[in-house]
């Protein structure tokens, strides 16, 4: 009997096959860490995260980095009558399968008032921020602008508040914190410096940040937010060995699948910013 072989249509068609099946599995095999089928197959998990830093009662101090106690309190409400669920760093660092709507509300620097008028807010309607210090800073004594450890220890101890780092002290001090433009900036490499030389000098920083808040507040650390949100390869290398989450500064609906915990966008919010709005585009957003 003559036995037919096997057509190239056919033989095109069961390698076709057996590719798929391979990514299948391989995708089965990384996607349990990675969510690489969710990837694939573009479902997304969005979550919206906003950037706070100042606040206050007095509506000609505000600014890009300052709103009032008002508008604060305005937009929880907002987000609660939204259906949205206040998340934390710790969530995304453990992997927990996140609520419908996520929102994660952060605050950079750990300005006084994020005690003294964003933290009533918080216990009056059960919402969760998480608040990144400069390490250092706070340890010198908050030049009475910013927090004491005893305050971040209360709020931590309070479950509405985590405690990230924001650097031990690479927010420019050399200019008072203020931005450079065109950088270096915050933890990124200074061009003279050898790539070995830079990582100890960062994870040294780091290190010491993370230190000092989980040794005053109590509780571990699991975010870094990017001064200004500025960041590179060699740095991002570091932070991301160090830090199951790190935060940016560039608007967009963070995909934390995609992501998973790591550069994630954060929203500025101003007294000019349309919540609704910034929500609603969110969503076309997700990279
Ligand atoms: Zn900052």
């Amino acid at each position: 009997m003559r036995i037919r072989p096997i057509s190239l249509k056919t033989r095109q068609i069961l390698a076709v096959i057996g590719i798929a099946l391979i990514l299948c599995g391989l995708s089965l095999k990384i996607g349990r860490r990675y969510a690489v089928l969710t990837k694939l197959f573009g479902a997304k998990q969005p979550c919206l995260i906003l950037m706070y830093h100042n606040l206050t009662t007095d509506e000609a101090e505000c600014g890009s980095v300052t709103v009032t106690q008002d508008r604060f309190r305005a937009d929880i409400e907002w987000l609660k009558e939204n259906g949205y669920s206040f998340i934390l760093p710790q969530d995304l660092a453990e992997k927990k399968p996140l609520p419908d709507k996520p929102v994660m509300i952060t605050f950079d620097d750990g300005y006084l008032s994020n005690y003294t008028l964003a933290y009533p807010v918080l216990l009056e309607t059960g919402a969760k921020a998480n608040i990144n210090v400069i390490a250092s800073i706070i340890d010198d004594g908050g030049y009475a602008v910013f927090c004491g450890w005893d305050q971040l220890a209360e709020m931590a101890a309070s479950g509405a508040v985590e405690i990230g780092s924001h650097t031990y002290d690479l927010h420019n001090p050399a200019t008072g914190g203020e931005v450079v433009p065109g950088g270096p900036n915050g933890v990124q490499k200074e061009e003279s410096e050898t790539v070995p030389a830079f990582e100890e000098r960062l994870s040294a920083d780091l290190s010491k940040s993370v230190e000092l808040i989980e040794a005053n507040v109590g509780k571990p650390v699991y975010c870094l937010a990017y001064p200004f949100g500025e960041n590179d390869k060699p740095s991002r290398a570091v932070a991301e060995a160090m830090f199951p989450v790190t935060l940016c500064t560039y608007a967009g609906m963070a995909d934390v699948y995609k992501y998973y915990g790591h550069n994630l966008p954060r929203n500025n919010v101003t007294m000019d910013t349309d919540l609704a709005e910034l929500a609603r585009l969110g969503h076309g957003w997700l990279r």
